[in-house]
């Protein structure tokens, strides 16, 4: 029996159309701009978003990277939230490779507070680092997905004060979903924008960074610096086009099941389910009013065929995707329901 697996949309796996055109694909030298299904990816890509030109990297923090290395000299101070991934999750890797100093703005939901934002970019001072880069992020690690009004006020007081603009869009068409707009009304608000193809999009590897034609010629060459100069990546590209084509529209069913999940689960005594949060495919929840030990709960889950993650700070997330149905969700919440009785 297969597993119904909560842990991410990252673990997703590809289509068997997806399996097709990665057999079928036709390839090239990549770092010679050889490869024809990598062109075609990028050029559909760029359109995609509103930008000149795109350049497919091998992972979301690669391209976040990429982009603060191409943006910024070392040095420089990144503003950026609280929260965000390449605050938190990204290993270091803006002072490990580019140097730069991150400082943190607060980030409720993904939401900049403007009063914040302007008193924290630097003047001209001797003393002072430059302020190299704005970084915003949609849909947020919260769930969450910061107002198209907020991040054009960001937008607008970069531009004012002559600062980039980078959009770690990891979830940019969850982001779109759910504020039922076209990908372009998002990305207007930011100079360059890096999007994930291998998370709810199903595509197994893979993320595309895009901008100006100059930022992007640019960042091929920071891209090659840090070793993402691939070769036959058109058997990447050739499921990451399927994925922008044909796996956007899915996502709105996957946020459909994430509220069912969401609602079911705060019916349960003790499970505390913020509903209001509930805005992509991601489910956050406290049990800590149940009192079970939640490496029991994840080894009840895993005993059912559930993968699941332990909690984080004492919150749960499950998320929804392609390979979960509504069916499953049922399957899970009644899964939940004999966990509650059995580890009381
Ligand atoms: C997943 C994610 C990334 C990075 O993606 P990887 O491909 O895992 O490196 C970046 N930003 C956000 C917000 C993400 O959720």
């Amino acid at each position: 029996m297969t597993f119904i697996d909560l842990r991410s949309d990252t673990v997703t796996q590809p289509t068997d159309k997806m399996r097709q055109a990665i057999f079928n694909a036709e390839v090239g030298d990549d770092v010679y701009g050889d490869d024809a299904t990598v062109n075609e990816l990028e050029e559909y890509a760029a359109k995609l978003v509103g930008k000149e030109a795109a350049m497919f990297v091998p992972s979301g923090t690669f391209g976040n990277q990429v982009s603060i290395m191409t943006h910024c000299r070392r040095g420089d101070e990144v503003l950026l939230g609280e929260n965000s991934h390449i605050m938190i999750h990204e290993v270091g890797a803006a002072a490990a490779l580019s140097g730069v100093q991150l400082r943190t703005l607060h980030d409720n939901g993904g939401e900049f507070i403007i009063s914040e934002l302007i008193s924290k970019l630097r003047g001209e001072d001797i003393h002072f680092p430059d302020t190299g880069l704005i970084c915003m992020e949609t849909a947020h690690s919260s769930g969450k997905v910061p107002s198209l009004l907020n991040m054009k006020a960001v937008y607008d007081i970069a531009k004012d004060h002559n600062v980039q603009v980078h959009l770690d869009g990891a979830r940019l068409f969850n982001a779109a979903a759910y504020l039922d707009v076209d990908v372009k009304d998002i990305t207007k608000y930011c100079d360059t924008v890096t999007f994930c193809l291998s998370k709810g999009l199903c595509a197994p590897i893979g993320s595309i960074v895009a901008g100006t034609r100059k930022f992007i010629s640019a960042a091929r060459k920071n891209r090659k610096r840090m070793g993402g100069g691939l070769r036959q990546a058109g058997f990447l590209a050739a499921p990451g086009l399927i994925a922008l084509k044909e796996m956007r529209e899915g996502l709105k069913e996957d946020h459909k099941n994430a509220r069912l999940l969401g609602e079911l689960l705060n019916e349960f005594p003790g499970v505390k389910v913020n509903l209001n949060d509930i805005q992509i495919n991601m489910v956050f929840f406290d049990i800590k009013e149940t009192d079970i030990n939640i490496q029991d709960l994840v080894d009840f889950f895993y005993e059912k065929q559930v993968k699941i993650n332990g909690d984080e700070n004492g919150i749960m997330r499950f998320v929804t995707h392609h390979w979960v149905t509504e069916k499953d969700v049922y399957y899970v919440v009644e899964t939940f329901k004999e966990a509650l009785k059995a580890l009381k």
